[in-house]
């Protein structure tokens, strides 16, 4: 049975970040990974590029969190954006921000990403195991025991870094959080976050592939508008995605009704008012050719006149009002209803995870059992798109490296 000072659970950016300023102080670290390489979520980040973080001042990322971002506060401030810039920089990697805020890496290039933090790793000693998923982890007095498909080792202090459930190729498939429950580590209940929404008997998927910029939504249930959101919406084949529906669909239940704006932020009296004065001044013309002065796509424009039961070619003479009605609450107001937000399968990131009030959310350690830690995404911290959940994996993985030499240090170890 092998000996480390410290065992990390799972090589995501999390885990490998956390490893990396662990050993820095001179432990013996063990990084284990249940895939055949590192790092396979963190690959596909960004659609392969990366948004790494976000530019800004670090007060502004609290609210990207949910209601979940004041307890991110002592790990965001202890390793900010500006930090994570840095690190990669004086390792040869450049970050560039976009006009949006999101930071990329120069390159584009995910991999370079990890391929920076596993140089890292083996310069400062890491121990990677790839390949070799954990079974089972004890806890006794004098540290942890960890069970592979391969071996068993023992470490004063373990670090859970499993990441969640969303994307389960990817190697994360909620491993952790039944650790957790093995050692009496309260879970909080996990949902996919950050998905698409699967919309019934959705009428735009032949437009699938069309997207909005900054389009105006409001969210429904039972009657009652619970929430207004502004972001890029995307058309799918089965319902509506692209980052104002992933980072809405945290609150989102099956059954809710999301009304569409295709006008921007003109309201439906508004946009009736206007449209009925653009009629007034052109009789001659199409109902089409009026609603092309909007920033309506062509080919959805045709598609909301046929929706609202209006022919093609009818011309401002012949637009009755109940036509105008019904055409301007669907172009303001068009409501989709959700089937389900998608599974984990399409899920960017899970909601849920280790309950943050069993943390000291200073140090990362457990509150329940001594010597065990937390970083990344198996916490209960769901961030918006924009780079906001990575620099929540590498901020939590150096806050605990912190706090475990605080902790190694009080007793005397290395
Ligand atoms: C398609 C996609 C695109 C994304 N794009 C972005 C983006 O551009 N910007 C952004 O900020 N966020 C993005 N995210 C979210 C971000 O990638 C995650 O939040 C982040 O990877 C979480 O890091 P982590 O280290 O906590 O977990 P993970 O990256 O999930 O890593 C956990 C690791 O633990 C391993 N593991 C699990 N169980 C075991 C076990 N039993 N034994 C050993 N190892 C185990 C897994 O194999 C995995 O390698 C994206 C997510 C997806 C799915």
């Amino acid at each position: 049975m092998e000996q480390y000072d410290i065992s990390v659970i799972g090589a995501g950016p999390a885990g490998l970040f956390c490893a990396i300023h662990a050993s820095a102080h001179g432990s013996r670290v063990l990084l284990i990974e249940k895939m055949d390489e590192p790092g396979k979520k963190l690959l596909l980040s960004g659609t392969g590029q990366c948004n790494i973080t976000h530019a800004g001042e670090m007060r502004d990322f609290l609210s990207h969190y949910g209601d979940h971002g004041k307890w991110l506060k002592p790990a965001l401030f202890s390793f900010t954006n500006k930090a994570l810039i840095a690190f990669f920089e004086e390792l040869g990697l450049p970050m560039q921000a976009e006009e949006n805020g999101k930071v990329f890496p120069k390159t584009r290039q995910s991999a370079d990403v990890l391929a920076v933090l596993l140089k890292e790793c083996k310069a400062k000693g890491v121990e990677i195991r790839c390949g070799e998923p954990v079974a089972g982890i004890s806890h006794q007095d004098k540290g942890f025991e960890i069970t592979t498909s391969r071996a068993t080792y023992r470490s004063a202090v373990m670090v859970i870094t499993t990441g969640g459930s969303s994307y389960p190729k990817t190697g994360s498939t909620g491993d952790g959080y039944r650790f957790c429950e093995s050692l009496g580590q309260p879970v909080t209940e996990i949902a996919p976050a950050l998905t698409p929404l699967l919309i019934r008997n959705f009428p735009f998927a032949a437009l699938a592939g069309i997207s909005f910029e900054q389009m105006p939504f409001t969210v429904w249930r039972s009657g009652k508008k619970v929430s207004e959101h502004k972001g890029d919406v995307l058309f799918t084949h089965l319902g509506l995605s692209g980052p104002g529906i992933l980072d809405a669909s945290r609150n989102i239940l099956p059954d809710d009704l999301i009304k569409l704006s295709f006008v921007g932020t003109m309201k439906r009296e508004e946009f009736t008012a206007d449209l009925a004065s653009r009629v007034q001044e052109n009789r001659t013309w199409q109902v089409s050719t009026i609603l092309a002065a909007y920033p309506i796509p062509e080919r959805l424009n045709r598609k909301l006149l046929k929706i609202s039961d209006i022919p093609d070619d009818l011309k401002c003479n012949h637009f009755s009002a109940e036509q105008r009605t019904r055409l301007a609450a669907n172009c303001t107001e068009f409501p989709s209803t959700v089937t389900a937000p998608g599974g984990y399968a399409v899920a960017m990131v899970t909601r849920g995870g280790v309950a943050l009030d069993g943390v000291n959310m200073k140090t990362m350690e457990s509150k329940i059992v001594p010597g065990l830690y937390f970083a990344g995404e198996v916490l209960d911290i769901d961030g918006d798109t924009g780079g906001y959940n990575l620099q929540a994996a590498f901020s939590t993985g150096y806050l605990a490296a912190e706090g475990i030499r605080k902790r190694l240090e009080e007793k005397g170890l290395p």
